[in-house]
Order: C-alpha cells, then sequence, then structure tokens
C-alpha cells in the first residue's frame, strides 16, 4: 500500500516496480523477464483476439457503401468492379463485407479484423470458403461458439495494434505478478521498517530485525528474513 502521508503519492505503482526491479535485479535476468512477459504477453494478445472472434455477438451490417478506404489490405478484389462494404462490429472485433458483382454472379468477402483494446489480428474469408491470412475454426472448438456463420480465426497482424496490445497485456501480467511484493517492500524501506516483517526499525541501529532476525544491511533496512539465526543485535 501507499503512505497516507502522500511521500510516495507522486510515484505510480507502475514506476515504483521498475526503479526496484532495476536496483535488485541485474540488466541481463531483467532483459530476461522482460522478453518472457512480452512473450506471453503476445499469447495473451492472440487468446484475446480470436476470443473476441469467436465469442463476441456481431451488431447487424450497417448500410452498405463504397468505403474506399477499407479496400487497403484486403487482397481478391477487383478494382474495376464497383464493390459495396458494410461494416459490422462487436467487442474487440470488426467485419467488412465487400460485395461485387461480374455477370452473372455476385461475390462477397468478409475481412475481419480483432483484438483488444486495439485491432491486432486481420484475416479474411470469402463467401465460397477460401480463407487468406487465416485459421479455419476448428471443428471442436466450433461446438462451442454459437454463431450462424463461420469466422475464421485471423492470423496477419496488424504492426502498430499488436504491438500496443502485447505490451499493455505484458505490463497488466506483470503488475499482477510483481506488483504487490514490490511496492510493499519499496514502502516498508522508504518507511524505515523491516523489509520482511514489517517491524519499525527507525529510532535506532539494528544490525538484525528485532522481530524476525532478518540482516539489517548498511545502505538502509535491505533485510534477509531466511537467517537462521533470531537472536536480537542491538
Ligand atoms: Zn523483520
Amino acid at each position: 500500500m501507499l503512505r497516507e502521508d502522500g511521500q510516495t503519492g507522486d510515484y505510480g505503482p507502475i514506476v515504483i516496480m521498475f526503479i526496484s526491479l532495476i536496483r535488485n535485479t541485474g540488466v541481463k535476468r531483467l532483459a530476461f523477464a522482460i522478453l518472457i512477459f512480452l512473450l506471453i504477453g503476445s499469447i495473451l494478445n492472440i487468446a484475446v483476439a480470436w476470443g473476441c472472434v469467436l465469442w463476441s455477438p456481431l451488431s447487424s451490417p450497417g448500410v452498405l457503401a463504397d468505403y474506399p478506404e477499407y479496400r487497403a489490405g484486403v487482397s481478391g478484389l477487383p478494382d474495376d468492379h464497383a464493390i459495396m462494404t458494410a461494416r459490422s462490429s462487436g467487442f474487440g472485433i470488426a467485419r467488412f463485407t465487400f460485395t461485387w458483382h461480374v455477370p452473372a454472379e455476385s461475390h462477397a468477402i468478409w475481412h475481419i479484423r480483432a483484438g483488444w483494446p486495439c485491432e491486432a489480428l486481420a484475416g479474411q474469408i470469402d463467401v465460397e470458403g477460401e480463407i487468406a491470412g487465416a485459421l479455419v475454426t476448428p471443428r471442436w472448438l466450433e461446438g462451442m461458439v454459437d454463431k450462424p456463420e463461420r469466422r475464421p480465426l485471423p492470423i496477419t497482424p496488424l504492426a502498430g495494434g499488436f504491438a500496443i496490445n502485447t505490451g499493455l497485456w505484458a505490463l497488466l501480467l506483470a503488475l499482477l505478478i510483481l506488483g504487490p511484493g514490490r511496492v510493499k517492500r519499496f514502502n516498508r524501506k522508504r518507511s524505515d521498517r523491516c523489509i520482511a516483517c514489517g517491524y519499525d526499525l527507525s529510532g535506532a541501529a539494528h544490525a538484525r530485525c528485532p522481530e524476525c532476525g532478518g540482516l539489517v544491511h548498511a545502505d538502509g533496512v535491505t533485510v534477509s528474513s531466511k537467517s537462521p539465526d533470531h537472536s536480537p543485535v542491538e
């Protein structure tokens, strides 16, 4: 918890966590930890995007109109036909329906973008079932998804959104795993208390914490709680 006197009020928990991480961890270990968190963050990012694709309900498509800006990045759209686009969206997913007519038949492509909070992955499927930049939803999963139409799982990363989401999910994960303990120890150290047990060490110099027997180092109150010796030293 942050102290109520406002001394640490300027620091967000994130800043406290990183100050503490850099002080207590080597640069190599820190880089490795960041890499691992980013890796898990990217997996979370993909899982969230696919979850949005599979389970988010889509609004009914809007009015068909020609939106040239939506054409970018969609393959298989003929330039010489008038193409009408409709957009439907749900939580973390947007679907664009492109339709155009050739003599005797009409064609349609669904282009799906998904991810939260940013759109991170894209994929498309045409009505005949040809899929580009996407995976077909596996059959065992399709049974768990109650939806009237096929939704391919997009696998083409959208660079900006993918990076932002991965960073955010990694940061959230790091805060959940490392945050509470780091913030607690940081605040105990600042307020002259034993890092291991919270005992108030102010007022006199201690070689060991009188409460838990942890070693008190010269740089403040860095305490090893794993001390076998519990005799207090004044
Ligand atoms: Zn202690």
